[in-house]
């Protein structure tokens, strides 16, 4: 990934986010957000449901269209008419609470489409790397496979490399485990664990505390569309200084 810097020689956020505002209608969901992920870090987002987590995720590749604020990828304005809203949603990979695999294609095309029809490889390329993948993932058996004859969790991984094989420079992962069974939560936590490790830019709203406590850089806790408090995790969560905060962890933790 190439590194641009600031004039003041910081380097330039992988993800900055000022004073985003989003409306349905007469419904404010995001209030004023401001968030920033630099290169290499992980930032993992908690908050009650509805709180706007999936909002300001789907913002952030233009999945939605803010109503105000800025949204800066690698220094990029994604709101910017000139920019090229699929080069930049190609550096982005997104996983989802619901897998959403392709059913009628097997786990190899399910990783080879994409990079055939938007990165423009190859098919023996594309193959070359969906198989690395698969492999980080643990999956090289299961290529043939089609999604409904995997469990949750291996589909969930099959979701990862998916993504991984687009060669992204940060994922975006969205309650990537909510939908599994409790014994398949690990195998999953532990690829975005070995995904965090090799360095990769990574913003994760999750429930799993003990993976934002173990792998995460830095906590964001939101509520009503505001963020209400942010910090290093094993702070946050051992000692959150807002009211909403707590309360909120003393229901989870
Ligand atoms: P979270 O992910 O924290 O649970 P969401 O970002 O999904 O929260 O939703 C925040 C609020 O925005 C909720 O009140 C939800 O009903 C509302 N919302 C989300 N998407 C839409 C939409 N497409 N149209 C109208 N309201 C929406
Ligand atoms: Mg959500």
């Amino acid at each position: 990934m190439n590194s641009p810097h600031l004039a003041n020689g910081e380097p330039v956020p992988a993800i900055a986010v000022r004073g985003l505002h989003k409306h349905y209608g007469n419904h404010e969901v995001l209030k004023g957000i401001d968030f920033f992920v630099d290169a290499g870090q992980v930032v993992c987002v908690i908050g009650p449901s509805g709180s706007g987590k999936s909002t300001l995720l789907r913002c952030v590749n233009r999945l939605e269209e803010p109503s105000a604020g800025e949204i800066l990828i690698e220094g990029v304005d994604i709101c910017d008419p000139e920019t090229d809203l699929d080069e930049m949603r190609s550096r982005i990979g997104m996983v989802f609470q619901q897998f959403n695999l392709f059913p009628h294609l097997s786990v190899l095309k399910n990783l080879t489409l994409a990079q055939r029809n938007v990165r423009g490889r190859s098919k023996d390329e594309a193959v070359q790397i969906a198989r690395q993948n698969l492999e980080k993932v643990g999956l090289s058996t299961k290529e043939s496979a089609y999604p409904a004859h995997l469990s949750g969790g291996q589909q969930q991984r099959v979701a990862i490399a998916r993504a991984l094989s687009m060669k992204p420079d940060m994922m975006l992962f969205d309650e990537p485990t909510s939908a599994l069974d409790p014994e398949l939560v690990g195998d999953v936590l532990g690829v975005m664990k070995e995904l965090a490790q090799e360095g990769m830019t990574m913003m994760v709203v999750t429930h799993e505390m003990g993976f934002a406590r173990e792998v995460g850089d830095k906590l964001v806790f939101m509520d009503g569309g505001v963020v209400v408090e942010e910090g290093l995790p094993v702070e946050v969560l051992s000692n959150p200084q807002h009211e909403r905060t707590q309360s909120f962890l003393s229901k989870v933790l």
